[in-house]
C-alpha cells in the first residue's frame, strides 16, 4: 500500500513555502496541491475561485479542515537551521495548513468513518473570496477547524470582529492666520475621533481585552499646506468588537456621536460610510471540538492546553457567524511570527500537530489510528 511518512510531510512543507502565493497569486500553489492529493488517490478539485477541495471518506459527522493558501507579500528564502525551517508563511498560514494536507492523507488511508472536507481556500489576507464561495457552494459540517497559527499546544477558540469606518467631512477652507473664520474639517475629524472613541470603549467593561471596543483612527488625509485650513479631509476607523456585538448597531453610535460633535460646526458636512465589516466569533468552551482537540494535545504533548483569543479577524469569523457550525482554529507556529520579515517554524512542532490533528479526527470519524502511526513515522 502507498504510505505518507513524516519525510513526505516535511517536503510538502518546504515545497509550499518556496511556491511564493501572495494573495491574487495563489494559482501555482493551488496545482501543487492538487497534484499531490490526487497522486495519494483522492477525489481532488479547484473551483472557480482558485479554492483546492477535496472529501475524503463519506457520511457523518462531516468535518471541515480549512486553511489559507495565500500570505502577505514579500518572499523569505526558504531554509533549515536545527531544527527550523523558515520561510515565508512557515506560520501564517502554510505550517498550519501543511498540516491539515498531511493529515487529510494519512486520514484517507485508515478508513474514516465520517467525511473530512478538505478546504484550501484563497484570498484569506485579502477579502476573504474563498471562505466566501464556500459558504455560497453551501459546504456544511458537523465542526470547522481553521488553519491559523495558534502554537502546537493552544486552540484559538475565539476572534473579535472588526468594522471599518470612512468619514470625509467638507468645508470652505482659508487662510490659517484667521481661523475663526473656517470650521476646520482635520480639527472636527479628530474631535469626533474622540468622542467616538470615548462612548464606544466605554459600551463594555471587562479586565479582559477581548470582551471589549478598541476604537483607532488609522488614516487621515487633507491639507494643502502648512498656512491653509483644509477644505476638506478624510479619515478612517478602525474598531474591533467583542463576541455579542454587531457592527450595524456600533455604525448608528458612530454616526450619533460624529454628528453630535461635527454639528457644533455650521460651515461643514459630513459624511460616513460602514464599508466593511466581520462578525465577532467565540466558540463554546465547553464544547465537544475543544474538548476532542484537548485530549488530543494533552495525550500528544503530555501538557495542559491553553485556550486563545484573538483581536484579529480570520475566516472563522465569516464562516461560523454564516453557517452557525461549531468552530475553533488549530495550527502549529508561533501567532507573534504572522506578518513580520522573519517567519519561521519548529519542524517537530509542525510534526506534532499533524498527528494533534490525526487523534483529533480519530475522535470525531474513528480512524484507524494505529494504522496512521504505522504509517507517520
Ligand atoms: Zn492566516
Amino acid at each position: 500500500m502507498c504510505v505518507y511518512t513524516r519525510r513526505e510531510a516535511i517536503d510538502t512543507l518546504s515545497r509550499m513555502l518556496e511556491i511564493y502565493s501572495p494573495t491574487g497569486s495563489e494559482g501555482e500553489l493551488a496545482d501543487f496541491i492538487y497534484r499531490l492529493l490526487s497522486d495519494h488517490g483522492l477525489n481532488a478539485r479547484i473551483d472557480s475561485v482558485g479554492n483546492v477541495t477535496a472529501s475524503i471518506g463519506c457520511g457523518d459527522p462531516k468535518i471541515l479542515l480549512c486553511g489559507h493558501m495565500d500570505t502577505i507579500p514579500g518572499y523569505i528564502p526558504v531554509r533549515v537551521r536545527g531544527m527550523r525551517m523558515y520561510g515565508r508563511g512557515a506560520v501564517d498560514a502554510k505550517g498550519p495548513l501543511a498540516s491539515m494536507v498531511s493529515a487529510s492523507i494519512v486520514a484517507s488511508y485508515c478508513k474514516p468513518k465520517g467525511t473530512i472536507i478538505l478546504a484550501c481556500v484563497v484570498d484569506e489576507e485579502g477579502g476573504s473570496r474563498g471562505i466566501s464561495k464556500l459558504i455560497d457552494d453551501g459546504v456544511k459540517a458537523d465542526y470547522a477547524v481553521f488553519g491559523e497559527p495558534s502554537g502546537t499546544s493552544n486552540i484559538t477558540v475565539g476572534y473579535k470582529g472588526s468594522m471599518h469606518v470612512k468619514m470625509t467631512v467638507k468645508g470652505i477652507g482659508g487662510h490659517a492666520s484667521a481661523p475663526w473664520l473656517f470650521d476646520n474639517p482635520l480639527e472636527a475629524i479628530f474631535e469626533a475621533y474622540r468622542c467616538i472613541k470615548e462612548r464606544v470603549e466605554s459600551l463594555a467593561q471587562s479586565d479582559d481585552r477581548f470582551y471589549k471596543y478598541s476604537v483607532a483612527l488609522t488614516m487621515v488625509e487633507g491639507g494643502v499646506a502648512a498656512n491653509v485650513i483644509p477644505s476638506e479631509a478624510e479619515s478612517y476607523l478602525d474598531i474591533r468588537l467583542p463576541p455579542g456585538s454587531d457592527s450595524a448597531s456600533i455604525y448608528e453610535i458612530v454616526k450619533q456621536e460624529a454628528l453630535k460633535t461635527i454639528g457644533k460646526y455650521r460651515r461643514i458636512k459630513l459624511s460616513m460610510e460602514l464599508f466593511d465589516s466581520t462578525p465577532p466569533y467565540e466558540e463554546r468552551h465547553e464544547s465537544q471540538l475543544v474538548k476532542v482537540f484537548q485530549d488530543a494535545i494533552k495525550s500528544e504533548l503530555n501538557t495542559e492546553p491553553g485556550l486563545l483569543k484573538k483581536s484579529g479577524t480570520s475566516d472563522m469569523n465569516i464562516y461560523s457567524a454564516k453557517t452557525n457550525v461549531s468552530s475553533i482554529a488549530y495550527g502549529p507556529g508561533d501567532p507573534r511570527l504572522s506578518h513580520r520579515n522573519v517567519e519561521w517554524i519548529e519542524i517537530e512542532d509542525y510534526l506534532h500537530s499533524v498527528r494533534i490533528l490525526l487523534k483529533a479526527l480519530s475522535n470525531l470519524i474513528g480512524l484507524d489510528l494505529n494504522e496512521a502511526y504505522r504509517m507517520f513515522v
